[in-house]
């Protein structure tokens, strides 16, 4: 996954704005040799401004209007970073980021477009909707409708009388007039003329729709305070509203003062004629953030997809040390204005035209743009999409197959491997676990485990908090409490201070992960290795009332588990570009959830036994399990309800496309404890009971009483925990676990299955 060639400089790419993407693409096209390129974006899926009024108006659906950055920064080969940059440090040449640590760059660009400017007036952050940061207005779109769902007649206000408060009015008209049974009052309101920067025939065109529509425009009125459902104006007049939408002029993101870089009045980053500082040549702007002081032009995103392509060539050349090209765009633009209703007004300087085809004209440019950046090709001959080594999956997905370790295990010397007793050894190779237990005179019983993967992530801060989390939780598992760790990494070959900062990187992240679990990195070794990879060997300890072992499920017990599955197929689909960015993002999450809290639940609840569940998967695992449970008189096996297992989103999705990750076929072995034909019948379900796990959730076997108030606490505590089946005696050979619906809910109805003997 990573260049053959040695990393030799950083490219940082702040803020997934429209000339980013187009930056991304063409690296993703043509990569730059030696050069690392890294995406800070706060949001993973980026809207297209273009397509936003027409989402407002229910014409497209979000997925249409937002490119997925998870995607196109696989294209390009480019590291992303899910975190919000807040600074600068110029001296040491780091993009400073909540809550990632300080990514360092030898070239960074900037396009974070605009930050609205609620702060100036008082009590417009509390009482409004503001349209920026447009990423997440989505979001708050869809929440003020369900609001105004509920309410008699709707009073919205919409402060900001440019392009975008125009066309946000029209669009929000139509679409609330279509789903509310009264017809929205709706009232625009603006400090100057209506469209101040557009010619007199488009003015008098938008006042006439307004009118026709009966939305009121109240302009030449700046607002001077904002109160719970009134807008309040210089001179005292009074606008109510029962919802409120902001979209003002804004300004540049306030951490930029503190960077020393020269900016405009509005707070905006002064470039040069080739979209570079004149006060630092590391660092370049483009979009709404940039402001070219000779040749000023509107924010609008026209001009920021323009910066793109001489934003790409600058980039590469100012690596290279060559010139750089202009990048002056040109003065006047055609806008596109929609009006809500399948039309658009064109304008541009004094030509002026309205109708249908202006929509249509619009809407297949926006289109066209937008299949630019989401419609990616397959790259042939770099590390595309072909190269079976590059699509190897990482995490616990790059384990040893199960059947291959239990025959290297058994061909070894049984003294060697400590199968013969061992009075340290109370819990080894013997009857493995998730850790061994082992003691030393005087001391009290120790527990062991080690765990090493290569990254399913390129952020060496985000690998370092999972590997550690997953290594963790075989401490965790067994009831305990992790106390030290030894860690063990590699890192690709670079120059020394690229190397050193993936390696602070991902210890940072372990570092922080070991903390909140209490436990302390005690040493380690560290290597260059032909990929990032990282690994614990921890020590906990537990009272021996609280250990938890694989064996020990009893009939009637209930299974729960506590995190869903599917982290294996989205990584692999990430890999591929298939996975949606929220797909990934929510693996992401659950990867980095600490099993800490869980596991002092189920011991608190009495679980007869309990494991995590990882590189095997749901069914592998819980094969050990069962193995390891009941005697020979009494086998136990487990009813499971496929009704109640947990999924990632996405991820039973992606497994029904027939896509897996790298460890799937060596699991395949696990679908033999079914039933005979069970996994024809859902083969997506089947796959994902063997998707292998990283840092996946804990799988317990509790007391049928105590069960529900088990669940519910994990709940409370946030764990998306499930119960998901019972333990059953087992009457025949062939089955150990048969899927059965409503078994988790209804488990005093014998399955019949159970008896296929
Ligand atoms: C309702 C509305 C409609 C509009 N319609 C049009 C239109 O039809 N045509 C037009 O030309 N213009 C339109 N505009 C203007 C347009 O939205 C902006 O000019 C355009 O989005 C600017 O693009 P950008 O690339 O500079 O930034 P953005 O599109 O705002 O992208 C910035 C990106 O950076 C990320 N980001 C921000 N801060 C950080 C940070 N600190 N760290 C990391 N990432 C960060 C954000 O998540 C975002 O993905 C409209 C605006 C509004 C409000």
């Amino acid at each position: 996954m990573r260049p053959a060639v040695p990393i030799a400089q950083d490219l940082v790419l702040v803020g997934g704005g429209h000339a980013h993407v187009h930056v991304l693409k063409r690296f993703g096209m043509r990569p730059a040799a030696g050069v690392r390129l890294t995406l800070i974006a706060r949001d993973i899926e980026t809207p297209y401004s273009g397509m936003l009024p027409g989402y407002v108006a229910g014409l497209y659906d979000v997925a249409e209007c937002h490119i997925d950055l998870v995607r196109l920064a696989r294209f390009a080969g480019a590291r992303l970073i899910h975190a919000e940059a807040m600074g600068l440090d110029r001296g040491a040449r780091h993009v400073l980021c909540h809550p990632h640590p300080p990514i360092r760059y030898d070239v960074v660009s900037l396009d974070i477009g605009s930050t609205p400017r609620l702060d100036d007036v008082p009590g417009a952050a509390e009482h409004t909707v503001s349209v920026k940061p447009i990423a997440r207005f989505a979001e708050r779109w869809e929440a003020l409708i369900e609001r105004a769902r509920d309410l008699a007649g709707l009073r919205l206000a919409i402060v900001g009388g440019g392009a975008g408060g125009v066309e946000l009015a029209l669009a929000a008209h139509h679409r609330l007039a279509g789903i509310l049974d009264t017809a929205p009052e709706i009232t625009l309101v603006t400090r100057d003329a209506l469209l101040p920067s557009h010619n007199a025939r488009v003015r008098r065109l938008f006042a006439r729709l307004f009118a026709e529509r009966g939305i009121r425009a109240v302009t030449e009125t700046p607002i001077a305070r904002v109160e719970p459902g009134r807008l309040i104006a210089a001179d005292g007049s009074a606008i109510e509203f029962d919802e409120a939408l902001w979209v003002t002029d804004a300004a540049g993101a306030p951490w930029l003062a503190a960077t020393g870089l020269p900016l405009d009045k509005r707070g905006f980053v002064v470039v040069d004629e080739n979209l570079r500082s004149p006060a630092d040549d590391a660092i370049f702007a483009a979009g709404d953030i940039a402001t070219m002081p000779a040749h000023p032009r509107e924010k609008a995103g026209v001009y920021a997809v323009r910066h793109g392509p001489p934003l790409a060539d600058n980039l590469r050349r100012a690596l290279a040390g060559r010139n750089l090209r202009r990048a002056v765009p040109q003065k006047r633009a055609l806008a596109l204005i929609g009006t809500g209703d399948g039309k658009a007004v064109a304008s541009r300087g004094p030509f002026t035209a309205y109708g249908k085809s202006l929509w249509w004209l619009k809407e297949w440019i926006d289109r066209r743009w937008m299949r630019r950046y989401t419609e990616l090709p397959d790259m042939v001959g770099g590390e595309g999409l072909e190269s079976e080594h590059a699509m190897r999956c990482g995490g616990c997905a790059a384990k040893v197959p199960a059947e291959v370790l239990a025959r290297v295990l058994a061909r070894l010397d049984p003294a060697a491997s400590g199968k013969v007793a061992n009075d340290r050894v109370t819990i080894g190779l013997a009857s493995p676990d998730d850790a061994a237990l082992v003691s030393f005179p005087g001391a009290p019983p120790l527990l062991q485990t080690v765990d090493f993967f290569r990254a399913m992530v390129d952020d060496p801060y985000l690998f370092g908090r999972i590997a550690a989390n997953h290594a963790l939780g075989d401490i965790y598992a067994m009831g305990g409490t992790p106390d030290t760790a030894l860690a063990i990494a590699t890192v690709p070959p670079a120059r020394p201070v690229i190397v050193e900062q993936d390696l602070f990187h991902m210890l940072k992240g372990a570092t922080e992960i070991l903390d909140a679990a209490g436990a302390v990195l005690v040493g380690g070794h560290s290597a260059e290795g032909a990929e990032l990879a990282l690994g614990f060997a921890v020590t906990g300890r537990t009272d021996p009332g609280n250990l938890l072992r694989k064996g020990g499920l009893r009939p009637g017990d209930r299974l729960v588990l506590t995190k869903p599955l599917g982290t294996g197929v989205i990584l692999a689909a990430e890999m591929r570009r298939l996975a949606p960015a929220r797909s990934v993002a929510a693996a992401i999450a659950a990867m980095q959830q600490s099993a800490a809290a869980a596991s002092a639940c189920f011991v608190a609840h009495g679980a007869t036994a309990c494991t995590d569940v990882t590189g095997f998967g749901l069914l592998g695992h819980l094969g050990e399990m069962l193995a390891a449970s009941g005697t020979p008189e009494l086998r136990v096996g487990a009813r499971l309800d496929p009704e109640e297992i947990p999924a990632l989103d996405g991820a039973l999705a992606l497994l029904a496309t027939g896509l897996t990750s790298s460890l799937h076929g060596a699991n395949l072995a696990a679908l033999s404890a079914l039933a005979p034909g069970e996994a024809d019948r859902d083969p997506a379900l089947a796959a994902l009971l063997i998707d292998p796990q990283t840092a996946g959730g804990l799988l317990a076997g509790v007391p049928a009483e105590r069960a529900a108030a088990c669940r519910d606490e994990l709940c409370r505590l946030g764990y998306r925990a499930a119960e998901i089946g019972v333990v059953v005696e087992r009457a025949g050979e062939r089955a150990r676990v048969w899927l059965d619906p409503g078994s988790a809910r209804h488990p005093e109805i014998p399955a019949p299955a159970t008896v296929d003997a």
